[in-house]
């Protein structure tokens, strides 16, 4: 009986652990966080604690790989973890990059001058 409640409790802790970092994560790279927050509730049905570590893997193991790649940044706006490559800010939904109004590149938000062209010539919002 003890044993089953303490497996319980590890599946559970399994769940909500991916739920908590998928979701996080998934957010920060505006990667369908919603679907990726219910996919380790298939944990909960797996048979046996040992299909449940294997399951709880296979889903991280797979959402590594598939989200999209690149490192994350500090939104100038809101200060949380965005993906380098977001035109728009997941979380504030406010532009992160600017636009080079001469030969329309995007241009990181930090930056003066358009790094392709030289022009200082750049949208703001
Ligand atoms: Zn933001
Ligand atoms: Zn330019």
């Amino acid at each position: 009986m003890e044993r089953t409640v303490a497996f319980l409790l590890i599946r559970v802790a399994l769940v909500a652990g991916l739920v908590f970092y998928l979701y996080r994560d998934a957010r920060s790279r505006d990667y369908t966080p919603l679907m990726w927050a219910f996919m380790p509730v298939i944990i909960l049905f797996t048979p046996g604690l040992g299909g449940a570590i294997i399951a709880a893997l296979l889903l991280f193991v797979i959402y590594i790989l598939s989200r999209p790649k690149g490192e994350l940044a500090a939104c100038p706006h809101c200060k949380k973890k965005i993906h380098t490559i977001l035109a728009f800010c997941p979380f504030c939904r406010q532009s992160v990059k600017k636009e080079c109004l001469h030969c329309h590149d995007i241009v990181e938000w930090e930056a003066e001058r358009c790094p392709h062209c030289g022009s200082t010539n750049l949208t703001k919002s």
